[in-house]
């Protein structure tokens, strides 16, 4: 690993608990790292701690082999050779573009130095650009300028905070593939603080999600969005909803049973002594949720979503459960309209029993 962080925590001073408790991963040489969750949740505070700004209480930092932090010991971050990139672009206003770009590169040769910001910036796709001022760039094009600012002295890591928090949120998207291929060209090592998963998933190869200063998974989009290992991650990552269910052995066969019906494909199911008596929460995405004038259970329209190619209808079924189901947009019901729908259920997630189970659907079980 390029970049290992083990059992780190973070206490700030006068706190009593860690903004950032545990945390454990490590990022291959050449990758891009997202770290994703809610406001508050210690993103900022671990990418801080990774550039020297912010003292560990507990955990190592090893960065290309080279401890540089640990117990009682903590390399500063200028000794760190880490790059930045934050949300405020903090571009030199009254500085050229090729003298922000060359900031921190001063130290080298002037036709050397000038080679380097003529090469940063023509991977920015900002060739030529070295005369113009920042306020004469979009805010967009500024923050591919910091970008280029950043790779110039060829850090050993780049950490992007929020970067593309200030723009709008067409551009944003547009400008996280526009990074991901600007960071895989210069082949670095970045690591990405970001709220927004679209953003994530646009520009990580590896993707961490955050709680309450802990890291709950570590893996690629499809593992968290398909085998999300709690709770926490399976809310968080796309759209869905937990429902009960029952995990039974029939005539040697496992079915989960829910308020749908019973779930088709079981191979990657728990056994029903995974839980007490296989009573479970089994988690329903919208994907999973067809739309089928022929299926025996209907569901009332609560509400839509028009998403473009999709609506996303959250829908109330008899027993009084909610789902939510992603259908295609020519299928266009009114709010209050029964339709039919089945579970299409590729991979099989289920947690133990929510301790508050929905008593409206816990009445209606109705199983053999
Ligand atoms: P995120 O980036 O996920 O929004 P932060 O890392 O900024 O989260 O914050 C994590 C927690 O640490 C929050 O509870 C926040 O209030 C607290 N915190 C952040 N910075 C400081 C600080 N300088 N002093 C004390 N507490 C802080």
């Amino acid at each position: 690993m390029f970049l290992e962080v083990t059992q780190l925590s973070v206490t700030y001073d006068g706190q009593s608990t860690p903004a950032v408790r545990n945390v454990s991963f490590g990022l291959h040489a050449g990758d891009i790292g997202v770290l994703i969750g809610p406001s508050g949740c210690g993103k900022t505070t671990l990418l801080r701690a990774v550039a020297g700004l912010e003292r560990a209480s507990a955990g190592v930092i090893r960065l290309g082999g080279e401890m540089v932090s640990q117990a009682g010991v903590s390399l500063p971050p200028e000794s760190r050779q880490v790059g930045m990139v934050f949300q405020d672009y903090a571009l030199f206003p009254h500085l050229s573009i090729g003298r922000n770009v060359a900031f921190g590169i001063d130290q080298l040769p002037r036709a050397e130095r000038q080679a380097r910001v003529a090469e940063v910036l023509a991977l920015v796709g900002l060739e030529g650009q070295q005369e113009r001022f920042p306020h004469e760039l979009s805010g967009g094009q500024q923050q591919r300028v910091a970008l280029a600012r950043a790779l110039a002295p060829r850090p050993r890591l780049l950490l992007l905070d929020e970067p593309f928090s200030n723009l709008d949120v067409d551009l944003r998207e547009r400008l996280a593939y526009e990074v991901r291929g600007i960071l895989k060209a210069a082949n670095a090592t970045a690591l990405f603080v970001t709220h927004d998963q679209l953003e994530a998933f646009a520009v990580g190869d590896i993707i961490g999600v955050m709680h309450q200063g802990e890291l709950h998974q570590w893996d690629n989009a499809y593992t968290l969005y398909h085998r999300p290992a709690s709770r926490f991650v399976a809310e968080f990552i796309g759209h869905g909803v937990f429902t009960p269910a029952v995990i039974r052995d029939v005539a040697g066969e496992v079915v989960v049973q829910t308020p749908l019906g019973n779930l088709n494909d079981m191979s990657e199911c728990p056994l029903p002594s995974a839980y007490l008596g296989g009573a479970c929460d089994v988690l329903l995405r919208a994907d999973d949720i067809v739309h089928d004038d022929d299926a025996p259970v209907r569901a009332q329209i609560l509400r839509k979503a028009f998403r473009g190619a999709d609506f996303l209808y959250t829908l109330r079924l008899a027993s009084g459960e909610t789902v939510m189901a992603l259908v295609p947009s020519h299928h266009d019901h009114a709010l209050g309209e029964w339709i039919g729908i089945r579970a299409q259920v590729d991979h099989v997630v289920t947690f133990n029993r929510n301790p508050c189970p929905r008593t409206a659907w816990t009445a209606a079980l109705r199983f053999p």
